[in-house]
């Protein structure tokens, strides 16, 4: 070997070195940059998993929460329960001492052959959660009376404005030759929807005629509807189709004459009120309390007269007149 040949070699193996050392630093680079970024994913997988943790522990405590509420509001239920039930002793003493003060007098006018009405205003001041059979000889329990709802606008309870516009529609009623009765005449009472309905048959009502409001998820849901027992009704099946003429008339002229929307006569089967009735019963929704155009008109006088006038029309068509 030649000098020149020893310098090349030299040089070669000095090129083959520093090649393989540039690529051996370029590897580990690589290598540890894959590092990081393994241990990148698995602190984001780590962060993931903390978080899923901290949202099921929150969960859970809304969860101890929500019984702890439910323990709360049960104490509570069973309090305004017992309060109740004293309400009705003081409703009973009263009515024993007044006569039937708590349940409304007759106040027809004495005209002879005058259609016998009872009214229903729905609800009362306190509901009552305590339970009674749906039917006659029924063995499904509901509620004896609910509290009913309330004005979204005007702010006022469905039972207040339920009595509101019977006792116009009573005094209408009256200057027309009816005999009316009415369930109840002021809101501390507690009368069970069973007992609203016993009342009616005991008075020898040829129809009642129950005033109630709507309520609904949606504030747009508005319009009137009258319910009345269905042909298939376990209880009071014989009275469907009278209580289904009833229900037409006045939502008809009720709605023409107030200017509400007409959602149509209905069937209901699950009301404790209409499946002990012993003649026509229709309910009439007059409109939905959580739609501010049916809860403002609902609560002015000059409409009330006309929603009552329009009942009152309908009670005449009823009986043909
Ligand atoms: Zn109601």
């Amino acid at each position: 070997m030649d000098r020149q040949g020893d310098m090349k070699i030299k040089k070669a193996v000095l090129i083959t070195i520093a090649v393989l050392a540039i690529l051996t630093v370029f590897l580990v680079a690589l290598a540890v940059r894959q590092h990081k970024g393994e241990e990148r994913q698995r602190l984001e997988k780590y962060q993931k998993e903390v978080s899923v943790e901290k949202a099921e522990k929150n969960t859970n405590a809304k969860g101890e929460k929500t019984s702890e509420e439910t323990k709360k509001s049960e104490a509570k239920k069973s309090l305004e329960d017992k309060k109740t039930t004293e309400d009705k002793k003081v409703t009973e003493e009263n009515t024993a001492n007044n006569n039937g003060q708590a349940v409304a007098i007759p106040s027809g006018n004495g005209v002879t052959g005058g259609h016998i009405v009872c009214i229903d205003p729905g609800h009362q001041a306190k509901g009552d959660s305590k339970m009674e059979p749906n039917g006659p000889g029924s063995s499904t329990m509901k509620a004896r009376v609910t509290g009913g709802t309330r004005g979204t606008t005007t702010g006022i309870y469905e039972y207040q404005l339920n009595l509101i516009v019977a006792d116009e529609l009573r005094d209408e009623l009256t200057r027309r030759g009816y005999t009316v009765y009415m369930t109840r005449e002021s809101h501390n009472v507690n009368i069970s929807n069973k007992e609203r309905a016993e009342y009616a048959t005991s008075v020898g009502a040829e129809i009642t005629v129950r005033i109630h409001a709507n309520g609904a998820d949606s504030s747009k849901v508005n319009g009137a509807m009258t319910l009345v027992p269905s042909k298939n009704n376990r209880y009071v099946s014989r009275l469907a189709s009278a209580s289904y003429n009833l229900g037409k008339s006045i939502l008809d002229s009720y709605c023409v004459s107030a200017g509400f929307k007409n959602l149509g006569v209905q069937n209901n089967d699950t009301m404790t009120g209409i499946n002990f009735c012993t003649s026509p019963v229709a309910i009439l929704e007059m409109g939905f309390m959580s739609n501010p155009s049916d809860d403002t008109n609902m609560n002015n006088e000059q409409c009330q007269s006309k929603m009552v006038n329009g009942i009152a029309n309908g009670i005449d068509a009823y009986f043909g007149k």
